[in-house]
């Protein structure tokens, strides 16, 4: 394959880029010629699929907020924790820590990423000039941070897992542990499906 190099992004040169294994092909192939990956100039209906999840994932994020995460129940006393009893609950006991690690993961991370994501969309969908560069980095630190928010998780998966003493001291997972899961996942899901190149189309239609 012969593949010419000049100014200009890639697309407009007939090259698309394969997102799994980076190699460079022909903008007229349907797959990577390296990994068989199909390819595509720009991921099909990005914008559309990114605030789909987008949306879906603000929907779950009530109820992961409204229903216990977590029950603890010690001799047949049982007792319901949602995020935020669970960290004024830490905050109390002077687990200042653990419950500042709650709050980041639970409640700052998610809320900055959908955030971060809204912006990117409407930054890509607006006729006003963005700042491409920042973007770009806001969009690779978006994708980087949101597996973090899955510590929260964790953290009931391995209370959970340790803390079964007979039938003295039980804790099980809520509702809101399988909603926050769903959450994570779809901001996941979203950041990946947005495709940053649309950025730079815009500063190239400049
Ligand atoms: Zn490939």
């Amino acid at each position: 394959m012969s593949v010419k190099y000049s100014r200009g992004s890639a697309a407009s040169q007939g090259i698309s880029c394969c997102k799994v294994c980076a190699q460079l092909n022909n903008a007229g192939d349907n797959n990577c010629q390296r990994c068989g990956e199909k390819i595509y100039l720009r991921t099909p209906q990005s914008i559309q699929k990114t605030l789909a999840l987008l949306l879906a994932s603000i929907v779950f994020y009530i109820p992961a907020n409204m229903y216990p995460i977590m029950k603890t129940s010690v001799l047949g006393d049982t007792n319901e924790s949602t995020i935020f009893s669970g960290i004024w609950l830490f905050l109390d006991s002077g687990a200042y820590f653990v419950a500042a690690v709650i709050f980041i993961a639970s409640i700052v991370i998610p809320l900055t990423k959908m955030l971060a994501i809204a912006w990117l969309c409407q930054s890509v969908i607006s006729s006003k000039p963005i700042m491409h560069q920042q973007l770009t980095k806001l969009h690779a630190i978006t994708e980087f941070i949101g597996k973090w928010s899955m510590v929260d998780v964790f953290v009931v998966a391995i209370l959970v897992a340790l803390i079964q003493i007979g039938n003295l001291m039980v804790i099980t997972p809520g509702l809101a542990a399988i909603s926050f899961s769903i959450v994570v996942i779809l901001t996941m899901l979203s950041a990946q499906c947005f495709d940053s190149r649309l950025l730079w189309d815009k500063a190239e239609r400049k």
